[in-house]
């Protein structure tokens, strides 16, 4: 996906942005990206596009020259933009890709851009269970697919029958739970094809709906207590390694709450780099590369970014 577009290799010509093609939905050039993002770091887009609706995006997509990156952004709760900004055009998908339906035998379709929360109260009203945990993801179904995001033992992939997808090229793909080959905190099927999600659809069990609120709210109640969800951060920096828990390991290596320009990892949950106020991409950047270069030397255990880092130094 987006971090498996190389910056910087293809050759597009200083123009490019002259010829984009047609389409309906809105266009802008050199669109801040922080506002974007929960870390709210980052330089600008070359073109940020949000389409119309589908067959706008398909439209768009044809059309546009082969060795133009394309990068997708839910609602940035797991990405960092860096300083100088992104390549190529990124696309968010909007309000026409937000509709939750329900459909027979106990499942919903959620469009890529509602929220997970959103996902997770219509489940709820509907009486169906399973998706209670996604009232504790701040992201975006999109983002939850490629992310295979969940938590408290529950993840997207127990849920997900079949995700929809649009190629670079333009052509739309339906791929099941299997074919998104989900480990944890990972779709392998992203790393190897550009897919822009659209939408997806989800299993559900029947219940009573005062039951799955109430586990939603002691979800709620459970994430308030131990993270920092009203800072500027980008949720677990790290990915557990097997057997640990990445957060011990910060802690241990003595990187709770240490500041680093405007970056630090918070006080709360030593796994949660924050934006303190005036951080950079970069100071943010360095501060996770520090601490997983401290964490390998003094306990010989390797961190995995999580958060997704996009974009020019
Ligand atoms: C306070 C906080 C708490 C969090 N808690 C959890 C948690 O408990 N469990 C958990 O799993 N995560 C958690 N996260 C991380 C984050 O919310 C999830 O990873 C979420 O799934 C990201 O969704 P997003 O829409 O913000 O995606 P973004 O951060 O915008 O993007 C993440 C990746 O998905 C790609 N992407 C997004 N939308 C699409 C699309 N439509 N098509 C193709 N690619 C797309 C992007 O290119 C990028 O590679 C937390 C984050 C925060 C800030």
């Amino acid at each position: 996906m987006s971090d498996a577009i190389p910056s910087g290799e293809y050759s597009m010509s200083p123009d490019w942005r002259d010829s984009l093609p047609r389409r309906r939905g809105r266009i802008a050039f050199d669109e801040p990206l922080a506002p974007y993002t929960w870390l709210r770091v980052g330089g600008p887009a070359d073109v940020l596009f949000l389409p119309a609706d589908e067959a706008d995006l398909l439209e768009f997509l044809r059309h546009l020259h082969p060795t133009i990156p394309v990068t997708v952004l839910g609602v940035g709760s797991n990405i960092l933009v860096r300083d100088g900004g992104v390549e190529g055009v990124v696309i968010r998908l909007g309000k026409p890709f937000a509709a939750i339906r329900a459909m027979d035998h106990h499942r919903l379709y959620s469009g890529a851009s509602a929220l997970d929360s959103q996902l997770s109260k219509a489940a709820a009203e509907a009486g169906l269970a399973g998706m209670e945990f996604f009232t504790g993801v701040p992201g975006t179904i999109g983002g939850a697919l490629v992310m295979n995001a969940g938590c408290y033992g529950a993840e997207t992939k127990d849920v997900l029958l079949e995700a929809y997808a649009i190629t670079r090229q333009g052509e739309r793909v339906i791929l099941s739970v299997q074919d998104m080959g989900y480990s944890y905190r990972r779709s392998q099927i992203t790393h190897e094809h550009e897919l822009i999600f659209t939408g997806a659809l989800f299993q559900g069990v029947t219940d009573d709906p005062a039951d799955i609120f109430d586990r939603m709210a002691a979800i709620t109640a459970r994430r308030e207590a131990a993270q920092p969800i009203r800072e500027k951060t980008g949720g677990s920096t790290f990915k557990n390694p097997q057997g640990h828990s990445a957060w011990k390991l910060v802690d241990a290596a003595g990187w709770r709450g240490k500041l680093f320009g405007g970056a630090m990892f918070s006080p709360q949950h030593a796994n949660f780099l924050i934006n303190t106020g005036e951080a950079s991409a970069a100071d943010l950047e360095a501060l996770g590369e520090t601490v997983r270069g401290d964490v390998a030397a003094q306990l010989g255990v390797q961190l995995d970014w999580e958060i997704k880092r996009i974009g020019r130094p």
